[in-house]
């Protein structure tokens, strides 16, 4: 993406995650940051990218970019939009990492596979979760399997749970970035707005939760965010397709919904570095999914998710 400038010692450039769902970058990208997802910069800056997570150490800066998840292109505008987002995002970086789990891979893993392919970009392969592999010895030969295809500068086995093999990862990221100056101020960490964090914690309970019942039909958008000195108090709705959803994210008695309210906010609190009242609202929008107004609310949109 950017030429060498000869001369400097500092290094700067974009890194992408990508893989199948659950394969980890979350959790991967929160362990290179140290779990310092927090927001040292209160100004939001617009960009059309995913979330950026900046990790400066020295003259290193390392920019990451967490993606949606690359999936098949399904009917609907929705999965369009974030198929669209993803795989955008693989030609304007400086290097890939594709998290794939140990030895295993599936049809979804092939699908991001061919993406990156496609893409041209030096690309990483991280075996993560290799901490759940009882015989290390099938390790190898799958390393050797997936070298054979040609497409990875690296293979590299991790476990970004426990964090072995985070540091070696750090390291061999630096390589591939450009010698050029640093985009971000050194303490910044995030370009996200407080907001869209928010949001996004919200609707990761919601998955974490309902994700069989509720498959991305689901959006959450702060609508108030009220911040005293001891005191954040934050209004979200949860929007949803069907009055059937709505009463499962609601759940018997409420208690789903309660649940949801209280995971989101430990997780807000120690973001926010505040105690947080949360309220959530949940609310039926038929056919949300495939209207561009609304999507575009939900910033969804083709510029990306909304950081105001
Ligand atoms: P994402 O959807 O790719 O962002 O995946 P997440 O980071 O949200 O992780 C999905 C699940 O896998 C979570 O329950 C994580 O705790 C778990 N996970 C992530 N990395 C590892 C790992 O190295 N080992 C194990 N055992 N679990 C992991
Ligand atoms: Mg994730």
């Amino acid at each position: 993406m950017s030429e060498d400038s000869p001369g400097l010692q500092t290094r700067c450039g974009y890194v992408a995650l990508v893989g199948r769902p659950n394969v980890g970058k979350s959790t991967l990208l929160n362990h290179l940051l140290g779990m310092k997802l927090s927001i040292t910069s209160r100004k939001p800056q617009t960009t059309r990218r995913n979330l950026l997570g900046v990790d400066t150490r020295g003259e290193v800066q390392a920019i990451y970019v967490d993606t949606p998840g690359i999936h098949r292109a399904g009917s609907r505008q929705l999965n369009r939009l974030m198929v669209k987002h993803a795989t955008s995002i693989l030609t304007d970086v400086d290097l890939v990492l594709v998290l794939l789990e140990h030895h295993r891979l599936t049809d979804e893993d092939e699908i991001v596979l061919e993406h990156v392919a496609q893409a041209g970009v030096p690309a990483l392969a991280i075996l993560n979760k290799v901490d759940l592999l009882s015989d290390k010895s099938r390790l190898l030969p799958a390393m050797q399997r997936l070298g054979e295809r040609k497409l990875f500068a690296e293979i590299i086995p991790l476990s970004a749970l426990q964090k072995d093999g985070v540091d070696l990862l750090r390291e061999r990221v630096a390589h591939y970035l450009p010698k050029q100056s640093h985009q971000f101020p050194d303490d910044q960490v995030t370009d996200a707005s407080e907001r869209y964090l928010v949001s996004e914690i919200i609707r990761e309970k919601l998955m974490r939760r309902l994700g069989d019942e509720l498959p991305h039909r689901v959006a959450v958008v702060v609508e108030a965010f009220q911040a005293e000195p001891h005191l954040v108090t934050i209004r979200a709705e949860i929007f949803v397709e069907k009055d059937g959803q709505k009463s499962i994210v609601i759940g018997e008695k409420g208690h789903m919904l309660k649940s949801i309210g209280q995971d989101a906010r430990m997780d807000i609190e120690a973001l926010l570095n505040a105690k947080v009242m949360l309220h959530l609202w949940v609310k039926v929008r038929q056919g949300w999914t495939n209207d561009n107004r609304l999507l575009r609310r939900f910033g969804m949109d083709d510029t990306g998710p909304d950081r105001s």
